[in-house]
């Protein structure tokens, strides 16, 4: 295994330091550091943060590789600085038992790019009738500790209930995707505004918030943990605001494209910004900005969701919801959050690492920069500008929201336990 000097670099954006990676771990950080054999980076100007951690990202495999494989994925996610991603369980067949999840997690090791650890199905089939092998997939090789139905909501109180009673006995968490099915039958886009103009059917910010106010409230009463995915509303924040007010163990994460994007987009009809939960309007994205800088939302989380050209390149109404996002979701981050001066790096490598792996319970990820610790790391050059060209991203599908539009800052490597997965912004 080599050895690494990362010479000059900010640490969570912080004065410039060197750091020395051997065996796998953080060998040495200091100034004027050298070490012989060494592969030196010369990191002046840039800032070294832990590696990423994705509590939400689709990879499709298995049933729907022409989408994505956890391969593919992997790379995506290694080229936007994660070392580890939690894989989502709405595939084919659903990951809902102890064998399923086995098989992601391999194929993740195999990989060699990136952690990829399976999110466990909530209830058999994602149908919301009957709950999966929870204890299984826990004891299973793949550890599983985040449970969830993602892309449909368990809107059954009573399933909710025991999901949230049998997650105890692991220290596991249920992730709610909290969309109440009856309020949101047949709906394309936010309802609002925009929605009333197009006469599209609309998706009301109520759907998304009676659920979380249920949850809070059951997790409250039976003592366990709640985690929010994708929280696209105000009124979604103030009930978060609330439920943590209490010392309740509710946590939430916000997407890079509700950080930025708005159901104005929609008027163009183009099914790139077709996505689940819908954008929604200006005073969201800011009350989601203020709740990610506040800590009222604990993390970002990409809800990276491809799909090939066929679900996407049609009319509106009948494309597949979902984006992109492992590749450029630091670079909307640090547009949003950084070069706005509403968050330091610090807070970022805290929102997009620290409070990720901890809420997955993923005990080498999301650890502090210092000596000992395993060396997961990315290396970020805030000042460089690239501009999106779909055709150059590793992952599978092509539908980013942001083709043609330059973002700041670019992942120049990502290390996963000492070894480059990326190097000068390539797959090493
Ligand atoms: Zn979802």
């Amino acid at each position: 295994m080599s050895t690494y000097l990362i010479k000059d670099a900010g640490i969570l954006g912080g004065d410039a330091q060197d750091v020395l990676i051997r065996d796998g771990l953080i060998a040495a950080i200091g100034t004027d550091l050298s070490a012989e054999h060494a592969v030196v980076l010369e990191a002046a100007g840039q800032i070294l943060l832990p590696g990423l951690v994705d509590l939400h990202t689709h990879l499709r495999e298995p049933g729907r590789e022409d989408a994505e494989t956890v391969a593919t994925g992997a790379n995506a996610a290694a080229l936007g600085g994660f070392t580890a991603v939690h894989a989502m369980a709405n595939t084919d067949p659903v990951a809902d038992t102890a064998g399923t999840v086995e098989q992601v997690w391999r194929l993740g090791q195999e990989s060699g790019r990136c952690d990829v650890h399976p999110v466990g199905a909530v209830t058999v089939g994602l149908e919301g009738k009957r709950l999966a092998e929870l204890g299984a997939m826990a004891d299973s090789a793949a550890r599983v500790r985040v449970f969830s139905d993602d892309g449909k909501c368990v809107d059954d109180a009573v399933i909710m209930r025991r999901a949230l009673e049998y997650v105890k006995a692991f220290d596991g968490v249920v992730a709610q995707h909290a969309q109440e099915p009856r309020l949101t039958e047949g709906a394309q886009m936010n309802e609002g505004t925009v929605s009333g103009e197009l006469g599209l059917r609309g998706w009301p910010a109520v759907a998304e918030e009676s659920i979380i106010a249920r949850d809070v409230l059951l997790t409250a009463h039976v003592g366990s943990r709640l985690h929010v995915c994708h929280v696209s509303t105000a009124g979604s924040v103030e009930i978060l605001r609330w439920a943590k007010s209490k010392g309740w163990h509710v946590t939430a994460e916000v997407t890079p494209h509700h950080l930025l994007l708005t159901d104005e987009l929609v008027r163009s009809y183009d099914p790139v910004y077709k996505v689940n939960p819908p954008l929604r309007t200006a005073a969201d994205v800011a009350a989601l900005r203020e709740a990610l800088a506040d800590g009222t939302i604990d993390a970002v989380a990409t809800d990276h969701a491809p799909h090939p050209g066929e679900d996407k390149d049609c009319e509106w109404a009948v494309a597949a919801m979902g984006m992109l996002g492992l590749e450029t979701a630091l670079a909307i981050v640090q547009q949003t959050m950084v070069d706005t001066g509403l968050m330091d790096w610090s807070a970022v490598a805290d929102r997009m690492s620290t409070r990720p792996a901890a809420i997955g319970r993923l005990e080498q990820h999301g650890r502090p920069v210092a000596v000992g610790e395993p060396a997961n790391l990315v290396l970020v050059d805030p000042s460089a500008r690239r501009t999106v060209e779909p055709s150059e991203l590793a992952s599978r599908s092509r539908n980013t929201p942001y083709a043609g539009l330059e973002l700041p800052g670019r992942v120049v490597a990502t290390f996963l336990r000492g070894v480059p997965t990326v190097i000068d912004g390539k797959l090493a």
